[in-house]
């Protein structure tokens, strides 16, 4: 074939550019990203092989070669896994493998150089991660089942070469043309260290072999470097099937990271074995924070399975229900076929246990962390609690041990505190029958809220939702330890025992009579504003505020239909007024022009106090300078 020059798409020459020149001091990682390449490969071509037995007709024996050569200057990462065809080379090596540049190049842009390692994984372009070392990179590779040997050669500048290559056996080699500082990358011992430290549980042995040993090597030297590089660097052992007790956390660290890319070590580390019904062993980890793969849906990577060590597959739904997507590691069972295609797992009866055992796993580690440590179950809740809610909204069947691993501010908390569920109902006010909650956009404006200076009077605490899942959820949160969520926003709420409540309707009825005219006549010159004017019950200092009607659509759910470019009209809201508060009697003696302007005025405070932004600002500036100046 003719060669082949191609410029990178923009996003990869820019990213190449930063890697190239970030500050970054652990450019060694590199080795890791190319070792972790070749072992996803080989594992890929095994899993081809079960049914495609042509595929590995050449009976390989899996293996990564780590091949110096002091002479060239070269570092060589060699496998015989899948290998790659044109098309491969250009979707993989040629394109951000996953989508998402953009956010990639606004990330980058926000956090600065330092995230670059960090970003890296997450995106998937550890591959580039070579160019931190090497001014040029060739990849010599061949795919399986096809004949045409390729080469991939880039110097980052002028984008990528694709042309025959020479290679005579299926499978990919990386060789890296070290920049003149990174020549330790050469050495024995350097790359040793490198594997064991980074490499040690993959499970196809990986040798180093210097290809141009001194021609004055002495036999003994020789010897000696023969014995070594015939032995694996890596111990090759599935750290699942080893007892937690001889593992040491670092070790599940790097397997972590292998496995996920990640630049930090996971949060919680869960190995765990199921007996019985089914037997199996699993690894799992619960990561510091949410990727941005926690958001896109097209994510599809999952808990990994292994059948009698035989990589099958990923695939997010199998072993995971999606509000689980967050959870990586892996699950080994010797109880399933070798040779079922994927599809079929999803349904198999042993898949669906280990599925539900899993779940469970999780949610029984949770349920400790929140019972024997607060300060990191906060830390939890605040990456994951998003999901935590989806899982409420989805798993119907686990629906009730997630609720009770909901948290939420209140009224009464401190900024930046939550309370769980059952907290919240331990301390129900005495006569409370409901839980209360309030939704705001923001903390801020909930906790300022009028609607809760009755709730306040008494003694009753109020969930603030803020999250703009949260009241999308009440259908499916239904009730809690068989109370009912209340919106104290909407409707007609009334707060305390059954007799304060009489009381109270008693008074108001009496009140409403009382300023029948005045409220006629305020709400005559709202006009369109409002559906309703009356006395309110959940006021005791400010002297208005703004309520729904009890069958509005949710605040979330207007915002997510006008996102989607459905026309939702406004819906009218009821203002309600403090019939006790002194501005009412004031009011009541106003007419014309100064009952117009305080009504305008009053109905401006509402929107203010709330948080909402008022229709015409000039207007409420005018009125308000020159009520100062009277
Ligand atoms: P990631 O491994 O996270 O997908 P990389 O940038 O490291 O991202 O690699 C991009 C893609 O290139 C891989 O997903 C894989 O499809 C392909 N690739 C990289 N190295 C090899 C290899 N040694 N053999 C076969 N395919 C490879």
């Amino acid at each position: 074939m003719e060669k082949k020059t191609n410029a990178f798409k923009a996003e990869i020459a820019e990213m190449l550019d930063l890697v190239v020149n970030s500050l970054y001091s652990k450019k060694e990682i590199f080795l890791r990203e190319l070792v972790s390449n070749a072992s996803d490969a080989i594992d890929r071509a095994k899993f081809l092989g079960l049914t495609d037995k042509s595929l590995i007709a050449d009976n390989p024996e899996w293996k990564i070669q780590i091949a110096a050569n002091k002479g060239e200057k070269t570092l060589t990462v060699s496998d015989n896994g899948t290998g790659m065809d044109e098309t491969d080379l250009e979707q993989n090596l040629g394109t951000i493998a996953r989508s998402g540049t953009k956010k990639f190049r606004e990330m980058l842009k926000e956090k600065g150089g330092e995230s670059l390692p960090e970003l890296i994984g997450q995106f998937g372009v550890g591959f580039y991660a070579a160019f931190m070392v090497a001014d040029k990179v060739t990849v010599e590779t061949l795919k399986r089942g096809t004949e045409t040997p390729l080469r991939w050669e880039s110097d980052m500048s002028g984008g990528y070469t694709v042309s025959d290559g020479d290679r005579d056996f299926p499978g990919t080699s990386v060789t890296l043309h070290l920049r003149d500082d990174q020549l330790e990358y050469l050495d024995w011992w350097r790359v040793e260290d490198l594997v064991k430290k980074y490499s040690d549980f993959i499970a196809y042995p990986i040798t180093f072999r210097q290809v141009d040993p001194p021609k004055d090597e002495k036999d003994d030297d020789r010897k000696r470097r023969e014995e070594r590089e015939a032995k694996p660097l890596n111990t090759m052992v599935a750290l699942w099937k080893r007892a937690r007790k001889d593992v040491k956390q670092d070790e599940y660290d790097e397997f972590y990271k292998h496995l996920t890319h990640d630049w930090e070590a996971p949060f919680e580390t869960i190995p765990f074995s199921g007996e019985g019904a089914v037997e199996f062993k699993a690894l799992l980890f619960l990561p510091k924070r949410a990727t941005m793969e926690l958001f896109m849906p097209q994510q599809k990577r999952g808990l990994s399975l292994y059948v009698r060590n035989v990589f099958i597959g990923d695939d997010i739904e199998m072993l995971l229900p999606s509000w689980l997507r967050f959870v990586k590691g892996v699950v080994d069972s010797s109880d399933l076929p070798l040779n079922v295609s994927r599809e079929m797992l999803q349904d198999d009866a042993i898949v669906q246990k280990i599925k539900s055992a899993v779940t469970s796993k999780v949610l029984s580690t949770l349920e400790d962390l929140k019972k024997k440590d607060a300060k990191r179950y906060d830390e939890f809740w605040s990456a994951f609690g998003a999901v935590i809610k989806e899982g409420v909204h989805t798993d119907y069947a686990n629906a009730d041990r997630l609720k009770k691993l909901l948290k939420y501010p209140t009224a009464r908390t401190d900024a930046g505190k939550t309370v769980f569920l059952e907290d919240y109902v331990k301390d129900m006010a005495s006569g409370q029958k409901d839980i209360y909650y309030l939704c705001a956009e923001r903390e801020e404006d909930a906790r300022r809220s009028p609607q809760l200076e009755a709730a306040r009077k008494h003694g009753c605490d109020v969930l603030l939702w803020c999250d703009p899942v949260d009241d999308y959820l009440t259908e499916s949160l239904r009730e809690f330890d068989g109370k009912s969520f209340v919106d104290i926003a909407k409707g007609d709420v009334q707060f305390g025992s059954e007799e304060e409540k009489k009381a109270e309707k008693e008074a108001n009825e009496k009140a409403a009579a009382d300023l029948k005219p005045f409220l006629e006549n305020v709400k005559k010159e709202l006009g369109e504003r409002v559906s309703d004017v009356r006395v309110s019950t959940r006021l005791t200092d400010s002297p208005c505020c703004l309520v729904a009607q009890e069958h509005a659509m949710p605040p979330s759910m207007v915002r997510m239909m006008r996102a989607m470019k459905q026309d939702v009209p406004d819906e009218k809201r009821i203002l309600e007024i403090n019939a006790a508060h002194p501005l009412v009697s004031k009011l009541k003696g106003l007419d014309g022009d100064a009952f117009k302007d305080a009504v305008a005025l009053l109905y401006d405070t509402a929107l203010i106090a709330e948080g909402s932004p008022v229709v015409d600002g000039a207007r409420f500036a005018k009125l308000l300078a020159d009520l100062m100046l009277k």
